[in-house]
């Protein structure tokens, strides 16, 4: 499904086959004779099918295009690899431009394996394989134009500006044109989902990163947000203030989860709400139990690193226990 959505700015809906977020909307901004596609879908053929009718549809030759790829989450950037190979240039942030690099290779993977130790999620015999990350990644390294803030992206009538906005992914970026007031976010704000705030490595307190990238964003000059799932958002500051929201009662959540004895990550997600069709852990599909326990660790990072939580290591996993 495509539509113009805004001046120039196309809509493409690409299917996320058997994955709850249902879709991704891809971007295209035409200008004279470039294209800017913003995000691919997944490594598959049912998101290359959808991204290739698009152009055609819209009479965009391949040579034509270039990529801008917010995130490396792989239903923004599986198919990075194959448009690269065809010769579109690719656009991305440093970080993550590199953290996709890394994800095409097994060892990266195979280290991954030792997080499904650390969370406890060799409870429910969990391996990397069934990761969406790990299924649908592009599976060669890419050549990129690492970005980073200030950046300038023009295409037609728009000039826009990189935006640095790290929380999601560690170097999650998105395109604001202040005369436009109009920011293409990525998933740094949906709605009406939330977007998942995951574990990604010691180096980053990656839920307070994205509680600053929030306020950076809710400050912005903003009338539009085109985001890369569900709704597009018209009062960003509002919807900004529910999702701090509701990261804060998420804290609060698990803080009475740990409040009595040692709880390791996968047993405090398994024993927090969510919102999918299946309501029982043991019922959860395996990546949603990585991405649940990845969850439950970026909130339980932040209450330790914040002092409202103590951690200890029990063999090679990880326990969380509120401060008394
Ligand atoms: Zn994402």
């Amino acid at each position: 499904m495509m539509k113009e959505i805004y001046k120039d700015i196309y809509q493409v809906e690409i299917p996320l086959l058997n994955n709850p977020l249902k879709a991704i909307n891809s971007y295209f901004i035409i200008g004279e004779e470039e294209c800017l596609v913003v995000d691919t879908g997944f490594n598959a053929p049912e998101c290359r099918k959808a991204l290739f009718d698009a152009l055609d549809e819209l009479d965009i030759p391949l040579e034509n295009v270039k990529l801008f790829v917010t995130h490396l989450h792989s239903d923004h950037s599986g198919l990075a690899a194959e448009l690269n190979k065809s010769g579109v240039e690719i656009f991305t942030g440093k970080i993550d431009g590199e953290m996709i690099n890394e994800m095409t290779k097994e060892s990266y993977w195979e280290d991954f394996q030792k997080r499904a130790v650390m969370m406890d999620l060799v409870k429910d015999g969990i391996d990397f394989g069934h990761h969406p990350g790990y299924k649908y990644c592009p599976k060669t390294e890419i050549q990129f134009h690492g970005l980073e803030e200030g950046d300038e992206i023009k295409i037609g009538k728009y000039n826009f500006k990189v935006i640095d906005i790290p929380g999601h992914t560690p170097g999650h970026i998105a395109l604001y044109e202040p005369d436009y007031k109009l920011l293409i976010s990525g998933d740094h704000i949906l709605d009406p989902i939330t977007p998942n705030i995951a574990f990604w490595g010691f180096e980053w307190n990656i839920l307070d990163v994205y509680f600053k990238s929030l306020e950076k964003v809710k400050s912005m000059d903003i009338d539009i947000v085109l985001p890369s799932h569900r709704k597009i958002i018209t009062n960003h500051k509002k919807r900004i203030e529910e999702l701090r929201g509701h990261h804060e009662e998420r804290l609060e959540e698990i803080e009475v989860i740990i409040s009595e004895d040692w709880v390791s990550i996968r047993d405090v997600a398994s024993r927090m709400i969510w919102s999918l069709s299946v309501k029982k852990w043991t019922d959860f599909p395996d990546p949603q139990k990585w991405f649940a326990s990845a969850e439950a660790m970026s909130h339980l990072e932040y209450l330790y690193l914040s002092g409202r939580a103590d951690r200890h290591e029990n063999g090679d996993t990880l326990e969380y226990r509120k401060c008394k």
